[in-house]
Parts: structure tokens; C-alpha cells; sequence
């Protein structure tokens, strides 16, 4: 079997990406500002922008549990009023 038609199989099948092997382009470069950080950084050292899918998410879910408390208390006082 020939290399390329082994790669095909494999990229076909999910198993490599088409572009594994070359560097990605932006690694850890900064959207907001593009300052370029270390790979593995999580979010930028200078504007704290998330810079991982996974810091997405976790600025994601700080902001939804924010909005849960803020509707909450936002509730709570509505009740209070009402009853006094
Ligand atoms: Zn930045």
C-alpha cells in the first residue's frame, strides 16, 4: 500500500486530520490584541481573552452561573417587596 493512500484511509476515517503534522497557524495568538502567548496558555496574559475552547467554556459557564444568581436575587426582592 502506498503511503498516500494509507494517509487517505486514515484522514478519511477520522483517525489523522488532513493537517496534522504542520505547526497551526495563530498558535496561542491573541484575537483581541495579538499578542502571541505560550501554547499552552488558557487565556491571554494581556487582555485575559480565552484562547482554548475549553476557556471558552469556562468563561461561558461563570457568566451563566452569574446571570442564574443575578435573576435569583433578582426574585428574592421582588418577593420581599411584595410581602411587606
Ligand atoms: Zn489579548
Amino acid at each position: 500500500m502506498g503511503n498516500d493512500l494509507k494517509q487517505k484511509i486514515l484522514v478519511q476515517n477520522g483517525i489523522i486530520s488532513d493537517t496534522e503534522g504542520k505547526p497551526k497557524p495563530n498558535m496561542g495568538e491573541c484575537p483581541r490584541c495579538s499578542l502571541v502567548n505560550s501554547i499552552e496558555s488558557k487565556y491571554c496574559s494581556s487582555c485575559t481573552y480565552p484562547l482554548t475552547p475549553s476557556a471558552f467554556d469556562e468563561i461561558k459557564e461563570q457568566e451563566n452561573s452569574r446571570y442564574r444568581l443575578c435573576t435569583f436575587y433578582f426574585k428574592f426582592i421582588t418577593i420581599y417587596r411584595n410581602t411587606r
